[in-house]
């Protein structure tokens, strides 16, 4: 019987993880990575700032769709295929002694990403998988006796081999393409598999206050960030920068609300509650602070957490003189403390880069794959991995976790059905 014929389109994360898993499940099949650029794995080598935030312990996620906005109940199913024990037992078994860091976010303990790199891509020699680069695959050809791949005319300086290329067909196709844009996703699918509209998420917010950004490097450990007039609501820590507002509640906030931000042209008022706590716990906090502190200026006893500089903002943001002692406050002066301390609305004025991370809301429709297998049903055989997927998370190691699970997920559902 001839091997069974894979062609793994994109050669990152997702791509790699899985040619690995289909080899080693079935040593004799003919497994070929086509990936565009010069080299495997470019994007994990610059992962977590060069350190490679590979995967969570997920020990503080309460429900999943906390961390993958898109894609939570595929996720469910990926990670009961492969789970992040799954993925440091893996790794560790590959010789990658791993750290778990108070934040829960798993990096490798020599702290560079290359290691990963290096570990992947001997994997992928051991098992014999065969790689071509420089190799972007411009379409999948769906045909009765299995996919032909359409490849640019040049293909690096190697004419012979995109013509060989051309004529190969193969039984099984994996999309691990990534990120990417939905026009190009479906010049690349073959007719009938669906595609969402693509938007960036992971992105910290411009706020055009002078008042904030002077505080630029004042960071609030625990705070509640929300979107005013939308459900979209996310705690944790928050960095004023010199632009506006970053710090992982951003973050969180812009992949909740990636798609509607991207549909309001990235403004809006952004809510900040300051001790994310009630309104009935701040006015606690203000009459028990001010019966307790009644001859001492406001402006010196700030609540926990909010710096001395970022309390007298708050103070004005609230209309309270800077020298107002406690007793004076008075309850129309607590109200709008309270109301400053838990719902300080700024405008948003568009979004900015966090450092060059983000990840892509959208790609291929989850409603058009079985999500047992993550084979496409409009085309048996096309399986996808990956950021190709309608699916991706918050930061802490959940993006690059969801291109291990999924991948293992492909790899074992073709396989296992070969
Ligand atoms: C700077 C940065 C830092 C990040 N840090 C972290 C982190 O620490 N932890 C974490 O969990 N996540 C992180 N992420 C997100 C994470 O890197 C991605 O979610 C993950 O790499 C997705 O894996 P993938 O294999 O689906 O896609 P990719 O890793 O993007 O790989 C896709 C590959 O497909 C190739 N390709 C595309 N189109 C074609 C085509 N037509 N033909 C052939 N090849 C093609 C591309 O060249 C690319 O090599 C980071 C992202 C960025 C940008």
């Amino acid at each position: 019987m001839d091997p069974l014929r894979i062609a793994i389109i994109g050669g990152g994360a997702a791509g790699g993880f899985c040619a690995i898993g289909l080899k080693r499940r079935l040593p004799g099949a003919d497994v070929t990575i086509y990936e565009a650029g010069p080299r495997l794995l470019a994007k994990v080598a610059v992962t977590g700032g060069g350190r490679c935030n590979l995967t969570n312990s997920f020990r503080d996620v309460a429900r999943l769709g906390e961390v993958y906005p898109r894609g939570e109940q595929l996720m469910r199913r990926a990670l009961a295929a492969f789970s992040h024990e799954d993925t440091m037992r893996w790794f560790e078994a590959e010789g990658v002694r791993l750290v778990v860091q108070e934040d829960q976010c798993v990096f490798p303990v020599s702290q560079d990403a290359m290691q990963i790199v290096r570990t992947l891509e001997r994997c992928l020699r051991e098992t014999g998988v065969r790689v071509r680069l420089n190799a972007p695959v411009e379409r999948l050809e769906a045909q009765p006796d299995g996919f032909r791949l359409e490849m640019p005319d040049r293909v690096g300086h190697d004419i012979s081999h995109s013509r060989l290329d051309r004529e190969s067909l193969y039984d099984r196709i994996v999309v691990t393409v990534g990120g990417t844009s939905r026009e190009k996703l479906e010049r690349l699918l073959p007719d009938g598999v669906k595609v969402t509209d693509t938007v960036p998420s992971l992105f910290t917010l411009k706020i055009p206050d002078a008042g904030l950004r002077a505080l630029m490097g004042t960071v609030v450990e625990q705070a509640s960030l929300a979107l005013a007039g939308t459900k979209f609501r996310a705690a944790g820590t928050l960095l004023l920068t010199d632009w506006g507002v970053s710090g992982p509640a951003t973050l969180r906030l812009s992949s909740y609300a990636a798609r509607h931000l991207a549909e309001n042209g990235y403004a809006g008022t952004l809510l900040v509650d300051w001790l994310d706590a009630p309104e009935a716990a701040a006015r606690e906090w203000i009459s028990a602070t001010a019966a307790a502190n009644a001859k001492k200026q406001a402006a010196s006893t700030p609540p926990d957490g909010i710096t001395a500089r970022l309390w007298r903002h708050l103070l004005g943001r609230a209309g309270l003189r800077e020298d107002l002692r406690w007793a004076e406050l008075g309850s129309k002066g607590a109200a709008r403390l309270a109301a400053t301390l838990i719902a300080d609305a700024y405008p948003v004025a568009g979004r900015a880069r966090f450092k060059e991370e983000f990840v892509t809301c959208g790609g291929v429709d989850l409603s058009g794959i079985n999500l047992n297998t993550l084979e496409s049903k409009a085309c048996p055989g096309l399986y996808f991995a990956g950021e190709a997927l309608d699916v991706d998370a918050v930061t802490g190691g959940f993006n690059l976790q969801a291109a291990w699970s999924t991948a293992a997920l492909v790899a074992a559902a073709i396989t296992s059905g070969s």
